[in-house]
């Protein structure tokens, strides 16, 4: 099995090319400012979370469940047996929604706001910002996302391919690109409407969009703010040059903040 972090390796090269072939703001460089901080970003986060969730995946199938009373594990294990479809299903739709939920919490909870405004701190929009954000949200969430998942007896090759499919959407959501997916778009999440999440105004409230993969928790939940045919006038958040220019101090900036 090809390791996340390849995938990933792989996923992105793609990207690249993909908002070649289909960029919405041509004027935007490649190059665009924090690129490198957001490039050390996607190789420290990306490999940083394949060990860390690696290790718990791995951890919770040889140690963790040994503690598990296997009356409780048989209970559990409604996966076990299904097809690859249906489990592949079942952890993308599952993961997704505790990640929304999480997202949530990242916004509304002020110490953990302090850690996304890393990932609000972006002026310009292109896929490598999927991975811009402060190793403190692996620790938190990212990691154990899965991790309830695995409870329920599937395979791990699906729960890869969930996890690989959840980069890759990141990747489009946060992608310079003009592809729109219609009506689809009341189920999945997308470039044009993630923007209106990074939106630096407070039009439609500061709390909006907070879906990765699917769109339907906000549709769901009421969290929505989706204007037809237009984008949001700047990125970032109410005081985001509060934020540092370089990746040391945008580290440890969260740190500061909350003390
Ligand atoms: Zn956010």
């Amino acid at each position: 099995m090809i390791p996340y972090w390849q995938w990933l390796a792989i996923v992105s090269v793609a990207f690249i090319g993909f908002e070649r072939l289909t960029a919405a703001r041509k004027n935007q460089r490649v190059f665009r400012p924090q690129f490198w901080n957001d490039l050390f970003y996607l190789a420290f986060n990306g490999y940083f979370y394949y060990i860390v969730t690696g290790s718990i995946i791995g951890s919770v199938e040889s140690q963790t469940l040994a503690f598990v009373p296997d009356s409780w594990l048989a209970r559990c294990n409604v996966l076990g047996g299904q097809p690859f479809l249906v489990q592949f299903l079942v952890y993308m739709v599952i993961a997704d929604f505790g990640q929304w939920c999480v997202h949530n919490l990242l916004h509304r909870v002020p110490f953990l706001w302090q850690f996304h405004k890393i990932h609000h701190g972006a002026s310009e929009m292109d896929w490598l910002v999927n991975f811009r954000f402060h190793w403190m949200e692996l620790v938190v969430y990212k990691s154990i996302l899965y991790f309830p998942l695995l409870i329920m007896g599937g395979d791990i090759e699906p729960l890869m391919t969930a996890w690989v499919f959840g980069t890759a959407w990141g990747h489009f959501n946060h992608a310079n690109t003009k592809i729109k997916i219609g009506k689809l778009g009341y189920i999945f999440n997308s470039p044009s409407m993630h923007l209106w999440h990074h939106d630096a105004s407070s039009e439609g409230g500061v709390a909006k969009n907070f879906g990765i993969v699917l769109s339907c928790w906000d549709y769901l939940f009421g969290t929505v703010f989706w204007p037809e045919n237009r984008d949001p006038g700047r990125l970032g958040y109410p005081g985001d040059d509060e934020i540092p220019l370089d990746v040391l101090r945008q580290e440890a900036f969260p740190l500061f903040k909350n003390k």
